[in-house]
């Protein structure tokens, strides 16, 4: 793998940041689980979101059965934080940039597993209520926090934070990988 070219090609990308670490080094708590499972709407909801993504201790499996990860976040100002739509209407860029890294790795022959933000969107109404398979395997990104990841020591490591001010958005995906 041509780390040196993925590199130019990630600084020409609209990323506030990017940088490489450890799988080993993420922390998977339970305690994230509880929060998904106790504060949000979309636990139950999706292929994207526990409990379908199984058990923390599977995901953490999952995540660490690769040998490098790429962690990539993008910033963006709103108007008003506080405005859910504002907040959200920001999101598609990052999936758009997330899914461009995904396309960089694969020219280089390399099949990342990505988690990245939110539930799934992409269908109007996911197959999982239904008891369907994934429609899109290929494209759906489970969220950090559905493998029961807190990102926070990680940012803290690299310098990066989840807060950058009261209007600013700020995502994150991981993008794990065998070079
Ligand atoms: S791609 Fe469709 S079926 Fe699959 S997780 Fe997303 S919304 Fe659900």
């Amino acid at each position: 793998m041509d780390m040196n070219l993925l590199e130019q090609q990630l600084s020409q990308l609209p990323l506030y940041a990017y940088g490489f670490i450890d799988p080993k080094e993420l922390e998977f708590s339970d305690r994230i689980r509880h929060i998904c499972r106790t504060e949000c709407a979309m636990y139950g909801k999706t292929w994207a979101c526990p409990p379908a993504v199984g058990e923390v201790s599977e995901c953490a499996e999952k995540c660490l059965a690769y040998k490098s990860c790429l962690l990539i976040g993008t910033i963006t100002e709103v108007q008003d934080i506080g405005d859910i739509s504002q907040t959200l209407s920001t999101r598609p860029a990052h999936e758009a940039v997330t899914n461009q890294v995904r396309d960089l790795l694969r020219e280089q022959g390399v099949q990342p597993y990505i988690l990245s933000t939110e539930a799934c969107d992409i269908c109007a109404r996911c197959a999982y209520l239904d008891g369907l398979p994934c429609r899109m395997p290929g494209k759906m990104h489970p969220c950090v926090e559905s493998h029961g990841i807190n990102l926070i020591p990680t940012l803290e490591r690299m310098g990066l934070e989840f807060y950058y001010g009261s209007n600013i958005v700020t995502w994150y995906s991981l993008l794990f990988f065998n070079a």
